[in-house]
């Protein structure tokens, strides 16, 4: 038994290009996730759902598989479905929850000016207006957590897989071993651990690289038949992937861990020596992946932070074991 899925493409004004949607006909008509609010997404939506006898009316609940514009942008425009289900986070993003929105912008602009990072780069505001642009507003009816069913889409369980995105969901079918992986696992690309504030205030800062290992090293056990994620090929074979990106991404560190042996450098710092030819044009991306080699150096306890005045900085620890 498979379940009836269609993927649906969805043009996005992002690097990385079309977005998928899924389709899932079960007890009722399901869409995973909702590509990005544009004009053309919405038509394009319109006709490929045409294509396989279906209108927007006949949608009757939405699964999220994280609170990205690509992913969210026009759960607005289908404001006549019976559920909305996805991560607490997700629904945070969705009402544009002031308290939750506020905190966000004061937790880049503390850890940026910390972190060294000069003024120009630091226009948390322009980039917030600029992701928001791009969805609609709307509320979720029912979070999900870890190993719950999602309700009308028989047999599918959700795991959590944050690390990409706080609010990451994927879900598991049990028997038929389909995985509906959002942008947890893509194909053609290694999807970027992305800084997130923590959910409250005052709590700790998660760690998106690492968390993002945990949730890689978690699914290795599984078996998946079908893979459907949110940018490129439907495949399968998972493992492979994860073992050859995780050692990818152990070999950047060490790359890191030899930029600051000898001496001391901050995040900023470390970001322009890692992406010379990236840093400016995509500030947030090339700094989430240089903090996250950060954390996860701090981890093994190759490296420590200055008890100092001024910027934070990175040192590697004296005792560097040669393994590294
Ligand atoms: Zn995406």
């Amino acid at each position: 038994m498979t379940n009836e899925i269609h993927q649906i493409t969805l043009p996005t004004p992002y690097p990385v290009g079309d977005v998928h949607a899924y389709i899932v006909k079960n007890d009722t008509v399901t869409l995973i996730d909702a590509g990005v609010h544009t004009n053309e997404a919405w038509t394009s939506f319109k006709e490929q759902l045409k294509n396989i006898n279906l209108a927007p009316e006949d949608i009757g609940q939405i699964v999220l598989t994280h609170h990205h514009p690509d992913h969210i942008g026009l759960v607005g425009r289908l404001d006549h479905v019976d559920a909305i289900y996805g991560h607490l986070l997700v629904h945070k993003w969705l009402t544009r929850d002031e308290k939750y929105i506020n905190h966000y912008l004061n937790f880049f602009n503390d850890l940026y000016f910390r972190w060294g990072v000069p003024e120009r780069f630091r226009n948390m505001e322009k980039t917030l207006q600029n992701t928001l642009a791009f969805t609609t507003t709307s509320e979720l009816t029912d979070v999900l957590t870890e190993g719950d069913e999602v309700p009308g889409l028989d047999g599918f369980v959700t795991l959590g897989t944050p690390g990409h995105a706080e609010s990451h969901l994927s879900f598991y079918h049990n028997e038929t071993n389909e995985f509906l992986a959002g942008d947890f696992l893509l194909k053609h690309i290694s999807s970027n651990p992305l800084l997130e504030p923590p959910m409250n205030k005052g709590e700790e800062r998660p760690k998106p690289l690492l968390k993002y290992r945990e949730s890689m090293k978690k699914v290795l056990g599984y078996t998946f038949s079908n893979i459907y994620p949110g940018h490129g090929d439907i495949f399968s074979d998972h493992r492979d992937l994860i073992i050859e990106r995780l050692a990818k991404q152990e070999k950047r560190s060490k790359k890191v861990l030899d930029y600051i042996r000898h001496s001391p450098a901050t995040p900023f710092e470390i970001c322009q020596y890692l992406f010379p030819k990236h840093y400016q044009s995509q500030f947030g991306l090339t700094m989430s992946e240089t903090v996250g080699q950060l954390d996860y150096l701090c981890s093994l306890g190759k490296i420590t932070e200055l008890d100092q005045e001024g910027p934070t900085r990175f040192i590697a620890r004296h005792k560097v074991t040669s393994d590294m």
